[in-house]
């Protein structure tokens, strides 16, 4: 008998109780392979004593002030260590506790730009179909991802959606990368006419999609025909990087690869590495001076934003990233990763794509490898692989991003940053048993 709500009878789980590197122990000694980060989380491994240290020095400082009395030394120097990973002209800082959270300060960040210039008209956000931005009211409001959207529907406000550069899935027969980049980033520009450009205030799109639709990358030009679009009808960039940012796509930022800068972005998972829990909204110059020149603040906040002990670990994280120069064996590693994931489900009939960047990969498990039909949700066939991997020690986290029958399960692989060789071949070994005995040996 558990009084933890997540662990049910129809999922028992084993107790975490140890981890080390890219290992975590449960409480029977079985070790478990962490291939997918929890989910693209743990990008430095487990039980690392940097962080620990780091912890335990800001602890005997100050574990906690509040953002409207103080800042701290561990928030001002994680928000300049981020402004200058990055090539991009991101300014400005805002801290916050998760992904979602994350999202709504962005949304609102875009809303009350807007609204100190003088557009009070604009407030509809435009997302993307198989898109994820998170589980709290606003986010999932914005997300692409019917199956959670479901029981909460009254709730949620019908943001407009637009279809997802998702070329396995959505591109013509015959039809060239680029001219579907264009075809893909127009969708954009017909629904910013079609509601009014002077209702709409932001696109949010994640630079590549993660949990609703696997490590799905858009073809090259689409970002910057996107920002070319934004720029024309004042409507402002969002990205979420909560997933694949902070490294994790072989850039501190993913949009990096893109050639693009948005005006606000988002970040979490890679930022804290799971050591605690934080999340951040980058913005521009002009997104900040904008805000802050209106009503003279940005009228949001958390009890716990910018926590010095979360940042403190935050920092440390992003320090041991740059300290072990982890972002190239993200390069190195995610090749072999891709290379291996090709050679084992290259061919195989029920994996009808390989898909991602750096060390966030996938596969898509279809029906039919000619026809791209997928398995129905009700095999749950992402389910049946997860359970078959944890069994032999691997974890990888199963995702579904069915919209209307066109879109298959899928397996994302995240594993940490400092993975090494042999665990590499190890999680394709132990992911192609988990496949084969998920499927019954078809
Ligand atoms: N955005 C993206 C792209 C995500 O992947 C997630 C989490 N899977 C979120 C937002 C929400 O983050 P959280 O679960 O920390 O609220």
């Amino acid at each position: 008998m558990t009084h933890v709500f997540h662990r049910t009878p129809g999922n028992p789980l084993p107790v975490a109780v140890g981890g080390s590197g890219a290992y975590i122990t449960d409480e029977t000694g079985k070790r478990y392979i962490d291939a997918c980060g929890g989910a693209a989380v743990s990008c430095i491994g487990h039980g690392d004593v940097r962080v620990l240290e780091a912890i335990q020095q800001q602890m005997a400082q100050i574990s906690y002030a509040h953002t409207s009395f103080f800042t701290s030394n561990a928030a001002e120097a994680l928000a300049d260590h981020l402004c200058a990973a990055t090539p991009l002209p991101l300014d400005k800082v805002y801290l916050v506790g998760s992904g979602s959270e994350a999202i709504e300060a962005a949304i609102k960040m875009a809303r009350q730009y807007h609204v100190e210039r003088g557009e009070p008209s604009r407030r509809l956000v435009i997302s993307r179909h198989q898109s994820y931005h998170g589980n709290t009211l606003g986010a999932l409001s914005v997300g692409g991802n019917p199956p959670r959207r479901k029981p909460y529907a009254p709730f949620l406000l019908e943001e407009p959606k637009i279809e997802p550069c998702f070329a396995y899935r959505y591109a013509h027969a015959g039809e060239s990368a680029n001219d579907y980049a264009n075809r893909a980033a127009n969708l954009l520009e017909d629904k910013i006419r079609e509601l009014g450009p002077e209702n709409v205030i932001a696109f949010l799109a994640e630079t590549v999609v993660g949990a609703t639709a696997g490590a799905v990358a858009a073809e090259k030009g689409y970002f910057q025909k996107i920002r070319e679009i934004c720029n024309r009808y004042g409507v402002l960039l969002i990205l979420d990087e909560v997933m694949c940012g902070s490294g994790r796509t072989g850039s501190f930022l993913a949009c990096e690869q893109e050639n693009v800068a948005p005006d606000i972005l988002t970040l979490a998972k890679g930022l804290g590495g799971g050591y605690q829990p934080i999340a951040a909204v980058m913005c521009s110059k002009d997104v900040y001076e904008t805000i802050t020149g209106g009503s003279g603040s940005f009228v949001h906040g958390h009890t716990y934003s910018a926590h010095p002990l979360v940042c403190a670990a935050a920092l440390a994280v992003q320090q041991i990233i740059h300290d072990d120069a982890l972002i190239d064996n993200v390069i190195a590693r995610g090749d072999q990763l891709r290379e291996r994931l090709l050679a084992r489900f290259g061919n195989h009939p029920h994996i009808g794509d390989v898909r991602g960047r750096g060390l966030l990969q996938a596969i898509e498990l279809v029906e039919h490898r000619d026809t791209k039909e997928p398995f129905s949700s009700g095999r749950k066939i992402g389910a049946a692989i997860k359970k078959s991997a944890m069994e032999i020690g691997l974890m990888i986290y199963p995702g579904s991003g069915t919209i209307d029958g066109t879109s298959g399960d899928h397996i994302l692989l995240a594993p940490p940053y400092n993975v090494d060789q042999d665990t590499i071949d190890l999680i394709v070994e132990k992911l192609g048993h988990a496949v084969d005995a998920a499927l019954g040996g078809q």
